[in-house]
């Protein structure tokens, strides 16, 4: 294995009920990349993810993350899974909602103790939500709570960072700034983002792979036209017709 590789997966394959969702999937993801992997709803981006996380066996192939298998990495992965936003009315604060991501990593007495308050108040800090911290979760905007999804997805110190469709409920104006927050991130992580947005992630990850029970990917974010149209099984003009950045797509 590579020193720098994080995720490792070979020709792996996953089933629900016989019915294959991922068919061979073969990727490298190493320390400094920023991997966005785009493709159609029910295309196996969530089973994906969950396959690196070990919370999803593969029928079969091999996974590794950081040199062992899911589960023994586990603690070292921040997940931010798909948003559900909180009810106005749910009564859990910022703050809690933080701590709840040192849980895999507190004492046998399952207390929370100073190390676990620090770590949640840097997280905080990092995502520029310290001054919320009080608050309720369900009065935040959308973008707000995705920040504190994020600061409960650092506290563990994670050296890999796997989001979840992050932009699903973060208005495009806060899109900007919620990407410039994975910027700041990736010097310290390897960060894969999952999303059928295919506008949204091409601007700014470093890598892209193309998702749709097989995956696509060469390393870089020139995709072909061949490779989009296989993956969305429609023409690149449905796709993306004047949005996507040229730069992300070869000659068409
Ligand atoms: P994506 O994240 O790209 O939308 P998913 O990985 O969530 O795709 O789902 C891929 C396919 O697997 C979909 O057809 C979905 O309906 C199916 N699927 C996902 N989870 C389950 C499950 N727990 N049981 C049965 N089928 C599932």
């Amino acid at each position: 294995m590579a020193h720098d590789e994080v995720v490792r997966l070979e020709d792996v394959w996953a089933h629900y009920d016989g019915v294959p969702v991922l068919e061979g999937v073969s990727l490298s993801v190493e320390r400094d990349d920023f991997l966005g992997i785009i493709g159609p709803n029910g295309g196996g981006k969530t089973t994906l993810l969950k396959v690196i996380l070990g919370l999803i066996k593969p029928s079969r192939g091999m996974v590794s993350v950081l040199g062992k298998t899911p589960e023994r990495s586990r603690k070292n992965i921040g997940y931010v899974p798909q948003v559900n936003l909180f009810d106005p009315d749910f009564p859990i604060s910022v703050w809690n909602v933080v701590l709840m991501g040192r849980y895999g990593r507190v004492g046998p007495l399952r207390w929370y103790g100073k190390k676990d308050r620090e770590r949640a108040q840097r997280a905080l800090q990092t995502v520029g939500m310290l001054d919320h911290k009080d608050r309720q979760i369900g009065k935040l905007s959308g973008g707000e709570q995705q920040r504190v999804f994020i600061a409960r997805a650092l506290v563990s110190e994670p050296r890999l960072l796997l989001l979840d469709e992050p932009t699903a409920s973060v208005d495009p104006a806060m899109q900007t700034e919620f990407y410039e927050l994975l910027e700041g991130l990736k010097q310290r992580m390897a960060i894969v983002l999952v999303s059928h947005d295919i506008t949204a992630v091409s601007i700014y990850v470093d890598k892209i792979a193309c998702l749709n029970g097989q995956l696509f990917y060469h390393g870089s974010k020139e995709i072909g036209v061949e490779v989009l149209e296989a993956t969305y099984k429609c023409p690149v003009q449905m796709i993306a017709h004047g949005t996507v950045p040229h730069r992300v797509l070869m000659e068409h």
